[in-house]
């Protein structure tokens, strides 16, 4: 394990950065690669954001097209939140495995540790805690964008400051963006209280499609390319509602099924106080965090659901 030190004296001494986020992209790897791609550039550095799949529409407010361009040779890849290899998809393989030296700054506990400097915390609550660590270490001025960057990822990441990821460390780390006049209320306007029209339009077949197990401990829904094509969402708009998979009195267990086609299931599993669900996750194959996590099944709807009902069953 390395610290926040290592990793900024290791950046110092190198040069020609490609930044990886995780597949399907959500706001903590947007915010914390992002921020940590303008620290890099205001040092002088080469450096470019590589996407495993395209941002949604959600995020685009903290994106620029001038991020993704590459006009070097990489010599270090730096994942940003990618919990397990596979989470960068093919570029792994393209760019990761390639390169000169990998950095892994990721706070998922269940992350191996694949880089060769690995800056893994459990404790943070999001990758943008360890991020804004390096970024000071780096000496780097913490200018209005990139604190916002580092506020998208901490406000995305503790679901507005109400998971239990939340720490001292995280208000204290979040009071301190605040010196660079960040638009702290617009930025949580945006994400979390600013739907399509296609997303709400989604939201009707996710609650119709609530089902109650285990005496109402345990929630299901899914979103199928039915719900998508009578709704105009695509399937990431399913990631807005996944929390009310847990919402309703008495749940332990949330899980929102995204049918990706007869035989590749992909499940979001959340919990509120006392089931470990990346352990679930990761039985089969995925992995995450205590209170939420992800798993992808080569399998259909029928059968990943009987699979994860049957291990929640034992512990809810
Ligand atoms: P989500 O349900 O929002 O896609 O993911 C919840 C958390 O679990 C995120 O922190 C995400 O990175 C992690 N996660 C989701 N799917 C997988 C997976 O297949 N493998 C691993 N290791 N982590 C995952
Ligand atoms: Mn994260």
């Amino acid at each position: 394990m390395h610290t926040a030190k290592q990793i900024a004296n290791f950046l110092k001494d190198h040069n020609n950065y490609i930044i990886i986020p995780h597949r399907s992209p959500d706001g903590d790897c947007l915010g914390s690669s992002s921020a940590l791609l303008l620290a890099l550039r205001s040092l002088g550095k080469n450096a470019a954001i590589v996407l495993p799949s395209p941002i949604s529409h959600r995020h685009e407010f903290i994106w620029d097209s001038s991020y993704e361009k590459v006009d070097f040779k990489c010599e270090t890849a730096i994942s940003v939140d990618v919990a397990a290899d596979d989470m960068m998809l093919g570029l792994y393989e393209e760019i990761y495995q390639k390169a000169d030296y990998r950095i892994c700054i990721d706070h998922h506990t269940t992350n191996p540790g694949f880089g060769s400097l690995n800056f893994v915390d459990g404790k943070a609550a999001a990758a943008g805690e360890l991020v804004y660590q390096i970024i000071v270490e780096l000496g780097v001025e913490m200018t209005k964008d990139i604190a916002e960057r580092i506020f998208v990822s901490i406000a995305d990441d503790t679901g507005a400051f109400q998971y239990s990821n939340t720490t001292a460390r995280t208000h204290m780390i979040v009071s301190s963006l605040y010196d660079a006049n960040i638009d702290s209320d617009s930025i949580m306007r945006k994400l979390f209280a600013t739907h399509t029209v296609a997303e709400l339009n989604l939201l009707k077949f996710v609650t119709a499609r609530m089902e109650y197990h285990c005496g109402g401990k345990i929630c299901t829904s899914y979103v199928d390319s039915e719900a998508l094509i009578a709704s105009g969402a695509e399937m990431s708009a399913a990631d807005a509602w996944i929390g009310l998979t847990r919402a309703g009195e008495g749940i332990e267990v949330g899980m929102m099924f995204k049918l990706l086609s007869d035989n590749e299931t992909r499940v979001s599993l959340r919990s509120n106080s006392y089931v470990d669900v990346s352990a679930v996750a990761q039985k089969f194959g995925g992995g995450g965090h205590v209170r939420a996590a992800g798993v992808t099944f080569c399998e259909s709807y029928a059968e990943a659901k009987k699979k994860l009902l049957n291990e929640f069953e034992k512990l809810v």
